[in-house]
């Protein structure tokens, strides 16, 4: 599909350092893969260590919970940085792949590629778990399209995204080619210096929410907000103003939210479906001011959010949606 190719032209992965250059960067593809690894959940065993044959390898862990128990499997991850040469890897296993497995009880090896795998690669890998004589039980093969994805999944990954690959990230977070829906950038100010907190993304969204009580029971009398505002990093803990004078036998509810948690896919929709359900509730409601403002501030974050879709594949779009259940 063209838009994919354009799409993915916004990530370019030679940002990260080449490997084979004595720069003082080499290992920046390896430490790379290692704090995307982290941000996805794995933990990181073993960083980065140099093999004598120079390979650089690191071990991870994961926790697989079953029904009746949980297991910490194992992973060796084997990194090739292929970029700069736009080479795609041809070959993963190393000659004494058991014997590394084995020597830090690895059972999963998991290949992260910053190119295209050759369809060979997997073949290999299968044939490798086949073997009796193989301690492999499982393999990942991580490539430049997974990585891709993994990049733009939750404030975490992002946050990896932003700090190896700074120009591609302003270029796929400022990209509006693909949504369509606005036409121009959405701004939002800090209340107190008026940087735009949408320009890199490390602001503040601060909601103020009025909650009173019956008496002295329980029961919600009042649940409302009753302001949404910006701050830059630098103001985020100043208080706009005292409340409790307004609203005088209520208690005042201040949250805040990292903004780069609100433009992220899963973080937005996890954040506008706690919203709606506080709604449905019945005891969370809006003066109109500060629902213009909670609008205003969704139909803003949508913008870094949404990217239209171009006759997707039916069984592509399910997938997609699987994990809410919609049969
Ligand atoms: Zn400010």
């Amino acid at each position: 599909m063209g838009q994919d190719v354009s799409y993915h032209s916004l990530f370019d992965f030679k940002e990260i350092s080449q490997g084979n250059v004595a720069d003082g960067n080499q290992d920046h593809f390896e430490l790379f893969a290692q704090d995307l690894l982290k941000a996805k959940g794995f933990y990181v065993e073993r960083s980065v260590t140099r093999g004598r044959d120079g390979k650089k390898d690191m071990i991870v862990s994961e926790v697989m919970k079953g029904a009746v128990g949980e297991k910490k499997v194992f992973a060796l991850v084997s990194c090739k940085h292929n970029a700069h040469s736009g080479k795609s890897v041809n070959d993963v296993i190393f000659d004494n792949v058991n014997s590394v497995l084995q020597q830090y009880d690895c059972e999963v090896f998991i290949g992260f590629y910053s190119t295209v795998v050759s369809s060979g690669v997997e073949e290999e890998l299968q044939r490798h778990k086949d073997s009796r004589a193989s301690s492999l039980k499982g393999y990942h093969i991580v490539d430049r399209s997974v990585i891709v994805e993994w990049l733009v999944e939750t404030a975490e990954t992002l946050n990896v995204f932003k700090r190896h690959m700074p120009v591609s990230y302003r270029r796929y977070i400022s990209s509006d080619s693909f949504s369509g829906v606005y036409s121009e950038v959405p701004t939002a100010a800090c209340h107190y210096c008026g940087v735009d907190v949408f320009d890199g993304f490390d602001g503040n969204v601060h909601t103020i929410r009025e909650v009173k009580y019956q008496g002295f029971s329980d029961c919600v009398e009042v649940n409302k907000i009753r302001d949404v505002y910006f701050t830059c990093s630098e103001h985020a803990d100043i208080r706009k103003c005292d409340y409790s004078q307004n609203f005088q036998g209520s208690c005042i509810v201040h949250d805040k939210s990292k903004v780069l948690s609100c433009v992220s896919p899963l973080g937005y929709i996890k954040k506008l479906m706690d919203d709606v359900r506080l709604i449905r509730s019945g005891y969370y409601s809006f003066d109109d001011d500060s629902f213009r403002k909670w609008s205003n501030l969704q139909r803003a974050l949508f913008y870094f959010v949404s990217r239209s879709v171009e006759s997707p594949s039916k069984n592509l779009f399910i997938s997609r949606f699987n994990n809410y259940h919609l049969k």
